[in-house]
């Protein structure tokens, strides 16, 4: 495209330094993305469509590491392939519904193939700051052998994502304990638990799916419930739920669509508040509308429970050698305790700027659908809480944007 040779003409050469005569920078002639997880596959992928190109730059050796490095063996996807298809290319005809994680990451190095994006990695971005004066951005990089690289490119595009960093609660006693103690990043699959007494923090999609693989690697897996949940069948009526919610959602007010879900999820699970699941007060889809917190999508974890086969407990308030005491006051003896505790952005470690993200939590201020574009050719894709979806709405908008600017620049 014209307005890339003008840019390349003006600039394509690394910058030299001085003293040295080493590149200072290297000068991208296109946005500069930061993660090669679906988000910044998806960003590529589209400004590839319109002629732009565009570098990667990944902290891990390999592309989607959430995936590849961090979950655990029986996942699959939670939604329907549908609902998480990126960009230009839908999933293989041949897969289920659910694709196993197995499929999933085919698809994405399929897709990878496809569009030819070719991420650097092992190149962890440190910091990257808005430079005034060049009006560019400063990319910098550390490699695993410590090496330091500087990028420099008009646009940057993050795609760190919502999971880049575990979150693990302080709780007291926790050097004490001297049981095998992990987050869900760290788990694959129950086997090295069989036979054993384990404690599993946190009642999300991954904290109830681990509690159910524990069981069917003969583990004793117990389950800490501290807040309240939404639990809603994987199905209803023949249709995947997310996909029955967004449909009702085109005719019916939020409100409404919540209190068929909450009907039918009493008449298929029975009333969860019963097995130690309280249901919060705002339904599953406008709580998911205004905390983001998802409902969890149950796949066999309930029944599991109210056989006893997983036990409730409510917080905990210690851990010491062997066991865990709780806020009701009760003590119970564990081989083991995991983590299902999440993610957290990790944008306020590496880029110097306030505006568009916040520095609490590492994601964009302003909310969906507003959310991926800030000042000074800076992006985000993949932070609007509405998984897969929510990065294809973000990817096509980003280069849609970028396209149109630097035509506009040209
Ligand atoms: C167990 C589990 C199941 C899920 N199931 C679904 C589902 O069924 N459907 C759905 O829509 N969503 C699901 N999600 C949400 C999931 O996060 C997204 O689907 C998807 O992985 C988000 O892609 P992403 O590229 O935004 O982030 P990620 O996949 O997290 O990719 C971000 C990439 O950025 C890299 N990175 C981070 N920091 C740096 C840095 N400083 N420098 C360089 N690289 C960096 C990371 O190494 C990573 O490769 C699930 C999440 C989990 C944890």
């Amino acid at each position: 495209m014209d307005y890339l040779k003008e840019l390349g003409g003006k600039r394509i050469h690394d910058h030299l330094d001085q003293k040295t005569a080493k590149p200072r920078y290297k000068w991208v002639p296109g946005p500069v993305i930061v993660g090669a997880g679906p988000s910044g596959l998806a960003a590529a992928a589209c400004l590839k469509q319109r002629g732009i190109p565009s570098l990667i730059l990944e902290r891990a050796a390999c592309l989607a590491s959430l995936w590849q490095q961090k979950t655990y063996d029986r996942l699959r996807l939670h939604l329907p392939k549908k609902f998480c298809e990126l960009p230009f290319m839908p999933f293989p005809k041949n897969f289920p519904t659910y694709p196993t994680k197995q499929q999933f990451v085919a698809y994405l190095m399929a897709y990878a193939d496809r569009f030819e994006i070719k991420p650097v990695f092992n190149e962890t971005v440190v910091s990257a700051k808005f430079d005034q004066v060049g009006a560019f951005w400063r990319v910098k990089t550390k490699s695993l052998k410590n090496e330091e690289a500087e990028y420099a490119s008009k646009w940057l595009i993050v795609a760190t994502g919502e999971n880049a960093e575990n979150v693990v609660p302080e709780i007291e006693g926790m050097n004490e304990f001297c049981g095998t103690m992990i987050h869900t990043s760290a788990y694959k699959s129950g086997d090295m638990f069989s036979g054993k007494s384990v404690l599993v923090v946190g009642c999300g999609n991954s904290g109830m799916e681990v509690c159910f693989d524990l069981c069917n690697y003969n583990a004793r897996p117990s389950l800490v419930v501290r807040d309240s949940v939404h639990v809603l069948p994987q199905e209803m009526l023949g249709r995947s739920t997310f996909g029955l919610s967004m449909w009702l959602l085109k005719w019916l007010p939020m409100p409404l669509v919540d209190q068929f879900l909450l009907l039918m999820s009493r008449m298929m699970l029975g009333d969860t508040a019963q097995f130690g699941l309280n249901r919060p007060k705002l339904g599953p889809l406008e709580l998911k509308n205004k905390s983001g917190k998802t409902p969890v999508l149950d796949v066999g974890t309930l029944a599991k429970i109210k056989t006893g086969n997983i036990k409730v407990y409510n917080a905990i308030k210690r851990l010491t050698h062997h066991a865990v005491e709780f806020a009701d006051g009760k003590v119970e003896k564990f081989d083991a305790i995991i983590l299902a505790t999440g993610y957290k952005s990790n944008v306020p470690s590496w880029l110097k700027e306030s505006d568009m993200f916040s520095e609490k939590d590492g994601l964009p201020r302003e909310p969906f659908p507003k959310g991926w574009k800030g000042g000074c050719g800076l992006y985000a894709v993949g932070f609007t809480k509405r998984g897969l979806l929510g990065t294809s709405a973000d990817a096509r908008k980003i280069a849609e944007d970028i396209d149109f600017r630097a035509q506009l620049e040209s």
